[in-house]
């Protein structure tokens, strides 16, 4: 049974290759699959954007400092990491019979059943901690970098877990298809941006995953270690954030240069006001290449663009999130390959892939840490239920704006 259940998600998955564009951004192959399923092809080249931007207005933060009357407690269990993609804001568009339906389902949540996960995950005891407080580098008595696993202090009874969010990029594919379109600043608070279905711009913070959990700690300080939120994992190939920083291969025009560099000063307040509330950053490759059929040069090529024109804006960071999960130099696991040694050079050393668990490993010949996210999407809302109870119940989270396209439960 469960093999040819397996054998038909590679099929969607199959399926979902050949009819979702290169570049389009969702993960099509999960650690837990057959690898195989590959997209091939450069991202589309996009034109920047002309979008209204809004004017940072600066305003105090709220404090995260914890609260001293809680008592905390060592904890050096499993730490759960749970994944999203941006959430669907209007289901009426994503599932609109049109040929991104199937993956839109497949990999996304509806806002609705964000909502309603955030509430089951602080119901059931979790609390938000940073992903870069998990592992540390050291040096050990050899003077040889290593990682270790930190014991985290987290207030008594409660359940450490991460959240990451990949591919907060606002491609151009969603706008269209049921999502926000970008970040903005006011009132000095992060607002979502974008159209409603009747094409009225709409300014909200209950349409978007990153500010619906801003609200969500807003009113349950005790969800998050220190007011920590989660991990945005950013590729670079239609900029950033709602934000068209990138460069085209074939050249900039002048015109073209002004536009972006515009973009990107648009861009920097907002990741300042993230970073300031808790918010982190990692890498998702800027071109989502797979690693797992990629070449050495061209990963060269992809991590130093990822660099120059992501990392310039953010900063350094050790995250690096495997597209499609797509682990390099054929197993990341057992071995340290040509590909994984150059990521490690440019500073990366905790590889998050796609999984079935939690899975977390120090790898003992090179300073590194590689784990696995679970994913909280449509295909683990139909399909895997059992697996995801401890986190929230599929049955009573589930969106009956979804198609009809049955479930296991
Ligand atoms: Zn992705």
């Amino acid at each position: 049974m469960y093999r040819t259940l397996r054998r038909l998600s590679c099929f969607l998955l199959v399926l979902a290759a050949l009819i979702l564009p290169a570049g389009c951004g969702i993960e099509l192959q999960y650690a837990d699959e057959t690898p195989g399923t590959s997209h091939t092809g450069g991202p589309p080249s996009a034109s920047p954007s002309i979008e209204p931007s809004e004017e940072p207005s600066p305003s105090p933060s709220p404090d995260p400092s914890p609260d001293p009357s809680v008592k905390l407690v060592a904890y050096d269990g499993i730490v759960e990491h749970l994944f999203f993609h941006p959430v669907i804001a209007y289901p009426e568009l994503a599932f609109d019979g049109d040929l991104k339906e199937k993956g839109l389902d497949s990999y996304m949540v509806t806002v609705g059943e964000y909502n309603k996960i955030l509430e089951s995950l602080y119901e059931k005891g979790y609390i938000l901690v940073n992903m870069n407080d998990v592992w540390e580098e050291y040096q050990d008595e050899d003077g040889v970098l290593k990682m270790r696993r930190n014991t985290l202090m987290i207030p008594e009874g409660k359940k450490p877990l991460i959240l990451s969010f990949d591919d907060t990029n606002y491609y151009n594919y969603m706008l269209s298809n049921g999502f926000t379109y970008k970040l903005v600043l006011k009132d000095g608070e992060i607002w979502s941006y974008g159209l409603d279905p009747q094409g009225n711009p709409v300014y909200s913070q209950d349409l978007d995953a990153i500010t619906i959990l801003d609200k969500f700690v807003e009113r349950h300080p005790d969800f998050s270690l220190n007011g920590v939120k989660g991990c945005l994992c950013l590729t670079g190939y239609e900029g950033i954030l709602g934000y068209r920083t990138m460069t085209d291969i074939k050249g900039m025009s002048a015109e073209a240069e002004m536009i972006r560099q515009m973009e990107i000063a648009a861009v920097k307040p907002i990741i300042a006001k993230l970073k300031e509330t808790g918010w982190y950053f990692g890498s998702h490759s800027w071109g989502h290449i797979s690693l797992s059929t990629s070449k050495l040069d061209t990963v060269k090529a992809d991590t130093q663009r990822w660099l120059d024109e992501v990392g310039a804006l953010i900063g350094p960071t050790k995250l690096y999130f495997y597209p499609f999960g797509a682990r390099p130099d054929g197993d990341d696991v057992r071995q340290t390959g040509e590909i994984f040694k150059y990521l490690h050079s440019k500073g990366f050393r905790v590889f998050a892939s796609v999984g079935i668990e939690s899975f977390s490993k120090i790898k003992t010949d090179i300073s590194a840490v590689i784990c696995d996210r679970m994913h909280a999407d449509g295909d683990t809302l139909r399909g895997q239920r059992e697996r995801y109870l401890k986190f929230y119940d599929a049955k009573l989270v589930f969106d009956d704006a979804r198609p009809d396209y049955g479930t296991s439960w």
